[in-house]
This record gives C-alpha cells, sequence and structure tokens, in this order.
C-alpha cells in the first residue's frame, strides 16, 4: 500500500471507508453489550454537529482558542457538582479514563517525591479489581503495583488487607466505584478513612460508575457511598464518553484540591520551542471531543439523565431477574448498578460467548483470575433496555445448547503443557505454534473466540500477557503490497 499515486474522488473516499465497516459490530441495534454507549439518534446528531464545529481548533493552547478554556471550565465544573466536590475542587477534561488514571497517578507519584526526597520506589496499593489502566498507569510512570485480594463472593476490596499493604513508600490508594468487571462498589468511606489515618491520597475510580451513581441515588436506589463527599477521597476520575453518553475522547479527572492537581501539570521550557504546558499527556488535540461532551451535557440536561438512568435501571433489574431465572448461570456479586458479570459451574461461559454471538449478541468474556471464575460480562445502556426480553430468551437457548456440548480439554492440554515455564524463555515461534493451536494461524482474527479464551485461562498472567502480545505484534502488520 502507497499514498495512491491517482487520488480518489470524494465518492469513492467513502463509498470505500462504507466497505471497509461492513462487517463491523451493528452497534445500533442495541446487541452489543459493552464498548458502544448509546443514546439514540438525537443526541448522536447534536453530538457529531458540536463535534464537527470544534473538529479543527486545538486545545494545545487554551490562551489562543479561549472558548476551549472556558467549554473545559464549563464541562469541569458540571462533573465536580455531579460528584459533590468541595470549594477549591479543580479538574480538566482528558481523552479518556485511561489518561484521567495516568494523571491521577503521576500527580500521586509527584507529590509522593516532592513530600519524601530520596524515598524509594512509589507505590500504588489497588484491589485485584481495579482496571487494568491502573497497571498501565504503574508501567508508564515507574509506580509499583501493589495488589490485594477482594471478597469472593461480594468482589469489593478487602480493607484488612489494604491496611496491611499501605507502607512508607505508598503512594496512592485505589478503590473503584464501581469496578468494570463486576459492577460493584467497593468500601469507599472505610478505605478513605484509612487513607486518612494513614496520610495517603485515595483515588476513586469513577469512570463507569461515577456518572451512574449519583443518579441512583437520587432515584432512592441505595447507593454506597462513593464519592468527594467521603472524607478521604482525594481524586476521582469518571468518563463521560460512557454513561453520559458523549462521544469518544471525553472523560474528567477530578482532585479535591489543586496542591494535588499542579503535579499533574506538565510544563517544559527546556527547547527552542513555543513554551510548553499541559494538563494533560496530549499536546496538540482535537476541540471536537470537548465541544461535543459539552453539547451532550447541555442538550440532554440533568432531568434527561434522570430519566436515562431510571429506564437503564428498571432494565438492569429486568434482567438481573431473568439470569436469575437461568439455574445454569450464576451473578457474581450484588451489583448496584448497570453492570453484570455471570459465572457457570455447568457450561463453559467462553463457548456461550459465541453462541450468543451466532444469534447477533455481542457479550465479553472475562478470564479467571485471582480466586474468580471465567465469566461474561454485560455493560448495560439505554439502547440494550429494549431488548432485554430478546436478549434473555436467546441466553437462555444458548445455554441449553453449550450445555449439551462435551467439554472442551484444550485448557487443560495448555495448562499441563506450560505449567511453570517461564515465559522470558520462550520465543515468538512457540507463542505463534500456541496461537495455531486456538486455530489462529498468522494474521487475522479469529471467528470464535472460546478456544483462545481456554487456552488463555489455563495460563499465568505473565504468560497471557505475552501471548496477547505476540498476537497484537502480528495483527498489526501494515499492508506493503
Ligand atoms: C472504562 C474504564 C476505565 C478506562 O477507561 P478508557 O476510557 O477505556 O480509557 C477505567 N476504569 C473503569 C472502571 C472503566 O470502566
Amino acid at each position: 500500500m502507497k499514498i495512491p499515486e491517482k487520488n480518489l474522488n470524494e465518492a469513492e473516499v467513502f463509498e470505500t471507508l462504507e466497505r471497509y465497516r461492513a462487517n463491523d459490530n451493528d452497534w445500533r441495534a442495541g446487541r452489543t453489550w459493552g464498548y458502544v454507549f448509546d443514546a439514540g439518534r438525537e443526541i448522536e446528531a447534536v453530538a457529531k454537529k458540536a463535534y464537527m464545529a470544534f473538529l479543527s481548533e486545538n486545545a494545545l493552547d487554551p490562551t489562543i482558542f479561549p472558548s476551549l478554556l472556558r467549554l473545559e471550565n464549563e464541562v469541569v465544573g458540571m462533573a465536580l457538582a455531579h460528584v459533590r466536590a468541595p470549594d477549591g475542587a479543580a479538574g480538566n477534561f482528558t481523552s479518556g479514563g485511561t489518561e484521567s488514571i495516568i494523571l491521577a497517578v503521576k500527580a500521586a507519584r509527584d507529590a509522593f517525591r516532592e513530600k519524601h526526597p530520596g524515598a524509594g520506589q512509589p507505590e500504588m496499593v489497588l484491589p485485584v479489581t481495579a482496571h487494568a489502566a491502573f497497571h498501565k498507569a504503574a508501567h508508564y510512570l515507574g509506580v509499583k503495583a501493589v495488589t490485594i485480594p477482594v471478597d469472593t463472593t461480594t468482589f469489593r476490596a478487602d480493607v484488612d488487607a489494604a491496611r496491611a499493604a499501605i507502607g512508607p513508600n505508598t503512594a496512592l490508594l485505589v478503590g473503584s466505584a464501581a469496578s468494570y468487571a463486576h459492577g460493584t462498589v467497593d468500601p469507599i468511606r472505610e478505605l478513605g478513612a484509612l487513607a486518612l489515618e494513614k496520610g495517603v491520597p485515595f483515588h476513586v475510580d469513577g469512570c463507569i460508575g461515577g456518572f451512574v451513581l449519583g443518579y441512583l441515588r437520587r432515584l432512592g436506589e441505595g447507593v454506597p457511598e462513593f464519592d468527594f463527599t467521603v472524607p478521604g477521597v482525594t481524586s476521582i476520575s469518571m468518563d463521560l464518553h460512557k454513561y453520559a453518553f458523549c462521544p469518544k475522547g471525553a472523560s474528567v479527572v477530578m482532585f479535591r484540591d489543586r496542591s494535588l492537581r499542579r503535579h499533574m501539570i506538565f510544563a517544559c521550557s527546556s527547547w527552542t520551542g513555543y513554551t510548553m504546558v499541559n494538563t494533560t499527556v496530549q499536546s496538540t488535540k482535537s476541540g471536537g471531543p470537548l465541544a461535543a461532551a459539552w453539547a451532550v451535557l447541555n442538550y440532554v440536561g440533568d432531568s434527561g439523565y434522570l430519566e436515562m438512568v431510571r429506564q437503564m435501571r428498571d432494565g438492569a433489574r429486568a434482567l438481573v431477574k431473568g439470569i436469575r431465572e437461568i439455574p445454569e448461570l450464576r451473578l457474581l456479586g450484588d451489583p448496584p448498578m448497570t453492570l453484570i458479570a455471570c459465572a457457570s459451574d455447568q457450561l463453559c461461559v467462553f463457548a456461550l460467548a459465541d453462541e450468543m454471538k451466532d444469534r447477533g449478541w455481542y457479550i465479553q468474556p472475562q478470564l479467571p483470575h485471582a480466586g474468580g471464575p471465567a465469566n461474561f460480562h454485560l455493560s448495560l445502556q439505554l439502547s440494550n433496555v429494549p431488548r432485554v426480553p430478546e436478549f434473555l430468551r436467546d441466553l437462555g437457548e444458548a445455554v441449553a445448547k453449550v450445555k449439551a456440548l462435551p467439554k472442551s480439554d484444550l485448557g487443560e492440554n495448555v495448562g499441563a503443557m506450560f505449567a511453570g515455564v517461564d515465559p522470558s524463555t520462550l520465543t515468538s515461534e512457540m507463542f505463534s505454534q500456541m496461537l495455531a493451536m486456538a486455530g489462529i494461524g498468522g494474521v487475522g482474527l479469529p471467528k470464535r473466540s472460546a478456544d483462545i479464551n481456554l487456552i488463555l485461562s489455563a495460563l499465568t498472567p505473565q504468560m497471557r500477557e505475552r501471548l496477547l502480545t505476540e498476537f497484537v505484534n502480528e495483527l498489526f502488520s501494515a499492508d506493503r503490497s
């Protein structure tokens, strides 16, 4: 592939783009339980119009585009009010949950370094249910991730384990409200009290739950405490591109006070170009996501969101009730919002995901980890709500079909083959062979995912990570024809 010598005309460009996505997931159908948050055509149109209106503006320098500064301060103001931040709180708009989390970890790390000059490697204490983005932040920022267990019935963090894990190098304690995988809320009040007692900052990951939980509380649901009203909480991340239904590239990171937020900001005057001062990891960035987030928050409005959350709550109740009526399935924890994880002692949940895919549904496989079983995850959002009865019917049928299938011994074979093997001693070729066993030869995406998930399940996290890296290192093969 080269830049074409003869250019495509406009019609050809768009025909080609449409053709390329013909086999993509049809997310508008409401049959996708993850990745997409869809509040319908009307809100999508407003979002896209605002996005395009500010697509070309550059949020690199707020003094050149004062409109972007104003939009950001207003969006962050709405977010701070939503999580009941006190006077003096501050925050910034970021490209997503991962960036918000990286920034919160950076702020905590640099505050720790300032307070403890000469200390060793800073550490972050986090439950095993905390989002992978914290591990990414730890990896990028040279912070040691110290994981603590969760209760394997409630999937909430173990506060005694947190207490035991906090040491002289702890720069940050983490809790989730809610965790992505099981949708459960950690004991934030207890963790906040512990953070205060130990004098460490405490980040609450409200990326997926922060927006919805506030509305559920107002609807009279018994929502666990999680926001800035809890003493000890020093920062919160909250994604707008999830349950606020804003286009992707929209999240906020918020701090109880500016003295911590200061450590997030990066300024550089040690080069020959323009003076650079960034609040985020990105430097040059489109004004589109910010303008779109502002537009959607204003267009939907508070009562609009309250109504959306009411509908999603009712949908989630029906979903939970229906799943409880399928004896082969077992809900993990007692999910307080719209995120559900479901295991089975009688059938392979990965085969179930493939079976549901054949029926036009996307459900998300989750590997067994830290005492928790293999399961599938559902993020229920607005466009799924009218599909709940149909989904439950198909799920029941798929369960019956998978239950009758012979059990695969692939996982056991692979597990036995690689037990005790150190991944650093394996070559790329050996990993290619493992991928071939799962029916993934060379370049391309697997049609059915059960085999690869069975193989991954049988491996240690380090082996899984290495296998996934090899897979993606193959997958992204630039077209050089
Ligand atoms: C989605 C999510 C993240 C990561 O956010 P991205 O927007 O995917 O980068 C972090 N934490 C939780 C709880 C999430 O659900």
